[in-house]
């Protein structure tokens, strides 16, 4: 079974190439193509953006691309069948928990899942009450809360152990979130020690917890 799976196999050629920089329609059912970097497949006439050629591998079913372990484009469902949203806005939320300290846009997110920045904030929000920016600020800011009582580390060491390229900007954005600066935070929670051992727990554990994903 595998072997006739695999030998349906098609090779890159110019046209095919054409087809998919092109999103030409014409192709969609002549063949699907997948990334091999993102690990999912589109149809030729898919919106996403182009990938880099040498990252193509060219399939002439859905059925041979997840036997390849691709996975469907949300945008173009290559497979006819959706993902459901549920699905794939954890699949988002998981890579955010991941990678919170990197810099992550709306745009990157849209390439890396294959949905317009517009659908994919509105379908974000929808199922997670903030936009996938206001997610990772609010993964940053208890990732510092957690630097805060656990550490010694200065203000401009901890926005950039939890990715802010600006240490105003962090001090900013922790004083809207919290109503509170980081240095009140630090000093408040330190000078009430019956309060602090709660506090602390409960955010080693959630500190701990973003480190182990
Ligand atoms: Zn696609």
């Amino acid at each position: 079974m595998n072997d006739s799976i695999q030998k349906k196999e098609l090779q890159l050629t110019d046209e095919r190439w054409q087809a998919i920089i092109h999103n030409d329609a014409a192709f969609d059912h002549q063949f699907l193509y997948g990334v091999r970097t993102t690990g999912i497949f589109c149809r030729p006439s898919c919106k996403s953006r182009p990938p880099k050629k040498e990252n193509v591998r060219i399939f002439g079913s859905a059925t041979q691309a997840i036997y390849e372990t691709f996975r469907p484009c949300k945008r173009c469902k290559p497979n006819g069948a959706q993902i459901p949203t549920e699905e794939w806005v954890d699949q988002i939320t998981q890579y955010i928990d991941k990678h919170y300290v990197n810099t992550i846009t709306l745009e990157a997110l849209s390439d890396q899942f294959h949905g317009s920045p517009y659908h994919l904030q509105r379908t974000f929000k929808r199922i997670k009450g903030v936009t996938p920016v206001e997610y990772v600020q609010r993964k940053r800011i208890n990732a510092a809360k957690a630097y805060l009582l656990e550490t010694n580390k200065s203000l401009d060491q901890i926005a950039l152990a939890i990715g802010f390229s600006s240490t105003s900007y962090f001090v900013t954005l922790f004083k809207k979130m919290t109503k509170q600066t980081p240095t009140h935070f630090r000093r408040f929670y330190m000078s009430m020690p019956n309060i602090e051992d709660d506090k602390e727990d409960s955010l080693k554990l959630q500190y701990t917890r973003n480190k182990g994903s």
